[in-house]
């Protein structure tokens, strides 16, 4: 039992409705695709734009984004590194359970340390994907989406990446898209991806 896990006597419930059977009637795998990269490189836009490509061509999908997570299952959790820590670790746990249903998750998660990252990897095994989007700070800073590095060099966001928390950047990602080129040659380049990995 991890840390985590107070409840021993908690029994998982077998479906007779398997993920095999849902992934027949789906046409493909489901599959964790897990984007990291610094904030404002392009994750959920990327994320967000290879979903709607999978989805006009009949996947089964779902996007997990960083603020609407925050929101609600998190809403507990600051930027910490014990608590980046927690958010990843429930996000992993979520996700899998939306990959037991077959579905195709995307993931858009900052995710700056390296081994949350390869704990989400334990958790959901050959299932996971890292999508890097690579794309430099001063490229970053300098499209700040959200005005939120203004803020962090004006000291205002403590813990922020890049800025005042590290970044640790993948070393055996599945993939690495430059997300300083064209948004759709990124967008087809990841579908491929998806579609490769997800094939029955
Ligand atoms: P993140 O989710 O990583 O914080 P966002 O997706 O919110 O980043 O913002 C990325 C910004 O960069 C958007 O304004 C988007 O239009 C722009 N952008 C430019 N080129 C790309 C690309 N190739 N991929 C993704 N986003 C891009």
């Amino acid at each position: 039992m991890s840390e985590h896990e107070k409840s021993s006597n908690v029994v998982w419930h077998a479906a007779t409705v398997t993920r095999e059977r849902r992934e027949q009637q789906n046409g493909h795998r489901g599959g964790l695709f897990w984007f990291t990269g610094l904030s404002g490189a392009g994750k959920s836009t990327l994320a967000h734009s290879v979903e709607e490509m999978l989805h006009d061509n009949g996947y089964r999908t779902y996007v997990l984004d960083g603020d609407n997570v925050r929101h609600g299952l998190c809403a507990d959790l600051a930027f910490s590194d014990e608590d980046r820590k927690e958010n990843i670790r429930r996000i992993g746990h979520m996700s899998m359970l939306y990959v037991e249903a077959g579905i195709v998750v995307l993931t858009a998660f900052i995710s700056p340390f390296r081994v949350d990252r390869e704990n989400v990897r334990k958790i959901a095994g050959t299932d996971f994907h890292e999508i890097y989007c690579k794309c430099s700070l001063e490229v970053c800073e300098e499209r700040d989406v959200k005005g939120l590095y203004k803020r962090a060099r004006a000291g205002e966001i403590p813990d922020f990446t890049g800025i005042s928390s590290p970044y640790e950047e993948p070393e055996f990602a599945e993939l690495t898209v430059d997300t300083q080129s064209q948004l759709e040659a990124c967008t087809s380049n990841v579908f491929d991806y998806v579609v490769k990995s997800t094939r029955r």
